[in-house]
């Protein structure tokens, strides 16, 4: 499929599904899918410096500093061309501030802003249900697909976990971020693009939304 936009920010809570939606978009329209949560585990897995800070902070639910969200940014986009599919990050507005400043230097601004918006009792169900591949990071419903932790992936083999933080503890942590802090980045987009801002219901199921996303991707206009 052919892509209009080319710079895309999915913004949402946790388990709205930014990152299945980024991946199929991904595969798609063969835009770079860039998700900070998963750079993160990744310098975690490999027990970079960096990695372990990080960790320090996501293991209890909170978002790792400013600084070093926009470090991780920063170094993809030092090695990547202007093309982007951002799940996860801006999740401030100090962040979002960063990236608008760099984007903007570089005349190549956001093309398109997606917020795909959940309840809290949907998040709840799905977070405490969401099962991950430790090796190649696909998530699955374990009670939709009869899974359970241990159980091998079936994209890639690898073993299914619960992450750290899809944890009842660590989720009421993360839904309080998420309002305090992310929830203004959406209000800002909002605000300052308002014709290039989109709100998706995340409820409705993946497919349907995934045509939703598919359309605003491949539009000329807005
Ligand atoms: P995610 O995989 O998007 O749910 O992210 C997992 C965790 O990584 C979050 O709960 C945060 O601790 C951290 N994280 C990911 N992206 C960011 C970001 N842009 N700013 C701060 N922390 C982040």
């Amino acid at each position: 499929m052919k892509a209009s936009k080319q710079r895309i920010l999915l913004l949402g809570p946790p388990a709205s599904g930014k990152g299945t939606q980024a991946d199929h978009l991904s595969r798609a329209f063969g835009i770079p899918h860039v998700s900070t949560g998963a750079l993160l585990r990744s310098e975690c897995a490999r027990g970079t410096p960096l990695g372990l800070e990080a960790d320090s902070w996501t293991s209890r639910g909170l978002l790792v500093p400013d600084e070093l969200a926009v470090r991780v940014i920063t170094a993809w986009m030092a090695g990547n061309g202007p093309r982007f599919l951002f799940d996860g990050f801006p999740r401030t507005t100090v962040q979002a501030e960063h990236l608008d400043k760099a984007l903007d230097a570089a005349n190549t601004p956001i093309e398109l802003v997606i917020f795909l918006d959940l309840s809290e009792s949907e998040i709840h169900r799905r977070i405490l249900d969401r099962l991950t591949c430790a090796a190649c990071g696909t998530t699955f419903g374990g009670s939709l697909h009869g899974m359970k932790i241990g159980d091998a992936c079936p994209s890639c083999g690898g073993d299914l976990i619960r992450r750290n933080d899809d944890t009842e503890e660590a989720l009421s942590e993360r839904l309080r971020v998420y309002r305090e802090s992310t929830l203004p980045v959406v209000t800002y987009y909002r605000k300052k693009n308002p014709s290039i801002f989109h709100r998706v219901d995340a409820g409705e199921g993946s497919d349907e939304i995934f045509q939703k996303l598919s359309a605003l991707v491949s539009a000329d206009k807005g």
